[in-house]
């Protein structure tokens, strides 16, 4: 299931201060207290969301790793879901993109300030399940807009090329009339900039920027998983006229692993054994992402139990400790029996109440009293 915006949740913007945060949080917590809704399971889980979103975001440490990280950063070990894990990871995937395009990102328009800020950028990039695990570096090709060498940015020819504009005077503001007051609105012959540009620069026609493709060291921490979002300040376009760079954000997307599957910071593989294995016992081997572990299986193991080996599973983000991995036992009930097999199990079954196993039994009693 695709986890909402704490900052949606708690309906603050994403600059809200702590005392905002708190207000919002007061108000809607009082809304949804399970003591004034009770018995109702959709005010419950919004009371549940409501404390798990301010229980991250009130903690400045935290909330800077989920804006920088997004969900999985900020929530260590929630939401266990064994075997179910990789059906949400699109709807997770979709949030993020929504959330950077409809938000923060973008531009950001001269006010006050010289120029025009470079837009961000955002690269969509795929990790093997190791390299997430482990963390990964490598050199990115980012093709961006770049400050035009030849002119130095500013679009014209020669320094000589470029004039004062001449309808605000260089102040890149116009003063229009409207009624009693006069207000202020960037000038629209030069565009805010102030300056008019005679002879524009032949490399990048007068825009300031050009095309290129920048290589880049890129280092992704051990522990992200799908969704997450890197950032990398000041790595997005050049800006115009003397405006900031934007920044570049790493979108992350985990590809699936043919034994394990992920479920933030534990993981878990099945493993099957035999039916002879299951009932008399057994030592077997596990992969772990770490290499070989052996596992002991007790006389009598059922299908589907589940072991776990503490700290097999994933480092977590910026942390020294690791989630879990669990082992799913799949006893494989054996076919295209032979003759001898065949008969073996025959007197198998013959010497064996096989009416009164416990489980059986079990389910036996309670047929029973449903069907009588
Ligand atoms: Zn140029
Ligand atoms: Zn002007």
């Amino acid at each position: 299931m695709a986890k909402r915006d704490y900052y949606e949740i708690l309906g603050v913007g994403k600059t809200a201060s702590k005392e905002e945060l708190k207000k919002a949080y007061r108000k809607l917590a009082q809304q949804y207290h399970p003591d004034k809704n009770p018995d109702d399971k959709v005010s419950e889980e919004k009371f549940k969301e409501l404390s798990e979103a301010y229980e991250i975001l009130s903690d400045a440490e935290r909330r800077a790793q989920y804006d920088r990280f997004g969900h999985s950063a900020a929530n260590m070990g929630s939401g266990q879901n064994p075997f179910e894990g990789a059906g949400g990871f699109g709807d997770i995937f979709g949030d993020v993109f929504s959330e950077f395009f409809g938000g923060s990102g973008g531009r950001r328009g001269g006010q006050g300030s010289r120029g025009e800020r470079g837009s961000d950028l955002s690269y969509n990039m795929e990790l093997t399940f190791e390299q997430a695990a482990f963390g990964y570096s490598t050199e990115l090709v980012i093709p961006r807009l770049e400050e035009c060498g030849q002119c130095g940015g500013t679009g014209a020819r020669s320094s000589k090329d470029i004039d004062l504009c001449s309808v605000c005077g260089g102040s890149g503001t116009q003063r229009i009339q409207q009624g009693f007051f006069s207000v202020a609105t960037t000038c629209s012959n030069c565009r805010g900039t102030g300056k008019v540009i005679k002879n524009p620069c032949t490399s990048c026609h007068g825009r300031g920027r050009v095309n290129a493709r920048k290589k880049l060291k890129v280092s992704i921490p051990a522990g992200v998983d799908t969704g997450a979002r890197v950032k990398l300040t000041g790595e997005g376009e050049a800006g115009v006229g003397g405006g900031s760079r934007g920044d570049l954000y790493l979108v992350i997307r985990v590809l699936e692993h043919a034994i394990f599957e992920r479920d933030n910071y534990d993981i878990y593989c099945r493993i099957p054994i035999s039916i002879t294995q299951a009932a008399l016992g057994s030592e077997i081997e596990v992969p772990t992402l770490a290499g070989r572990a052996r596992v002991t299986i007790a006389p009598g193991t059922q299908n589907d139990q589940t072991f776990r080996l503490r700290g097999k599973g994933i480092q977590k983000l910026q942390r020294p400790d690791f989630g879990d991995l669990y082992v799913k036992i799949m006893v494989e009930v054996p076919t295209n029996l032979n003759k001898e097999q065949k008969k073996i199990l025959e007197q198998f079954a013959a010497i064996s109440n096989e009416d009164s196993t416990p489980i059986k039994k079990g389910f036996m009693e309670k047929l029973k009293s449903f069907l009588s």
